[in-house]
C-alpha cells in the first residue's frame, strides 16, 4: 500500500498517465494530476479518485518548460511538504520520415519527452536526497529500445530517456531513491487510436502475443515500482510489449 505517500504523475489526464494515477490513489497514494492543456480530463480524474475516497489535485504545467516545471514543483512542495513518487508519463509523437522531419517536430518531441523529464527530476532532486527515499520511474517506448522508422525524433527521444534513467539511478542509488523506466509496446491510447487499421494490423504482427496492451498492463507495473517490493530494483528498462522486445 501506499498509504501517506505523495506521487506526483506528469500527463495524467488521459491515456497511460490516467490510468497510473488511478491505481496509485487506489493503492493509497495522494496523486497530483499534471495535465498541459486537458483541463477538464485532468478535473475527471481527480473527481473518480475523490469520489472512490482517495485524494488527489489537478495541476496544470507544461513540462518542457524548465522555469514552469520549478514553479509548479515548488508549488506542490510548499502544499505537501514532499514527493515520494514522480512518474514521468508526459509524452508526444510528431512522426514523420527523417528526410521530411522538421527541425519544430524534432525539437517538440525532445523537449516534452526528454527535457520534461529532466526538468521533473532536477528540480525534484533536493528533495529526492534530501528524503533520502523515493521512487521515479519514466514511462519511455519499445521504440527506444529497437528504433522505429517515422519515428526518430520519439525513439531518440526514449532512448535518451533510458540513458537519462541509468545515469540518475547512478547518482541516487546510495541516497535511497530508485529510478526505473517502463518500456510500453503498443498500448490502445489516444496516441495510437488514429493509426489505420492496416498499420495496426502491421504492429500487431510483430507482438508475439499478437494484440495490443492496455493502460492497465503499464499501470501495474509502476504500482510496482513505486512500491516497497521494489526496493532493491534501480536503473533497469521493463519491457510492458506482448513479447515485442524478445
Ligand atoms: P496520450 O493519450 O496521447 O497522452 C499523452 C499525455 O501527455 C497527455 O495527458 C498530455 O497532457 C501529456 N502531455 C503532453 N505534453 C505535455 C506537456 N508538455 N506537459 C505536460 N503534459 C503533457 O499518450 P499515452 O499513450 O497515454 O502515452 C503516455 C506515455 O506513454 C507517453 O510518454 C508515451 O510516449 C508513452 N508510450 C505510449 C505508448 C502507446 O502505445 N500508447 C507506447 C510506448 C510509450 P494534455 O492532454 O494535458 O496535454
Amino acid at each position: 500500500m501506499l498509504t501517506g505517500k505523495v506521487a506526483l504523475v506528469t500527463g495524467a489526464g488521459r491515456g497511460i498517465g490516467r490510468e497510473i494515477a488511478l491505481t496509485l490513489a487506489a493503492n493509497g497514494a495522494t496523486v497530483i494530476v499534471n495535465y498541459n492543456g486537458s483541463k477538464e480530463c485532468a478535473e475527471a480524474v481527480v473527481a473518480e479518485i475523490v469520489q472512490r475516497g482517495g485524494s488527489a489535485e489537478a495541476i496544470q504545467c507544461n513540462v518542457s518548460d524548465f522555469t514552469a516545471s520549478e514553479m509548479f514543483v515548488k508549488e506542490v512542495l510548499d502544499k505537501y511538504k514532499k514527493v515520494d513518487i514522480l512518474v514521468n508519463n508526459a509524452g508526444v509523437t510528431r512522426d514523420n520520415l527523417i528526410m521530411r522531419m522538421t527541425e519544430a517536430d524534432y525539437d517538440a518531441v525532445l523537449d516534452t519527452n526528454l527535457k520534461g523529464a529532466f526538468n521533473m527530476i532536477r528540480h525534484l532532486s533536493r528533495c529526492f536526497i534530501k528524503q533520502r527515499n523515493g521512487k521515479i520511474i519514466n514511462i519511455s517506448s519499445v521504440s527506444g529500445v529497437l528504433g522505429n522508422a517515422g519515428q526518430a525524433n520519439y525513439s531518440a527521444s526514449k532512448a535518451g530517456l533510458i540513458g537519462l534513467t541509468k545515469s540518475v539511478a547512478r547518482e541516487f542509488a546510495s541516497r535511497g531513491v530508485n529510478v526505473n523506466a517502463v518500456a510500453p509496446g503498443f498500448i490502445d491510447t489516444d496516441m495510437t487510436k488514429n493509426m489505420t487499421d492496416d498499420a495496426k494490423k502491421t504492429l500487431s504482427s510483430m507482438i508475439p502475443m499478437g494484440r495490443m496492451g492496455s493502460t492497465k498492463n503499464i499501470a501495474d507495473l509502476v504500482l510496482f515500482l513505486a512500491g516497497e517490493h521494489a526496493e532493491y530494483i534501480t536503473g533497469q528498462v521493463i519491457c510492458v510489449d506482448g513479447g515485442m522486445c524478445i
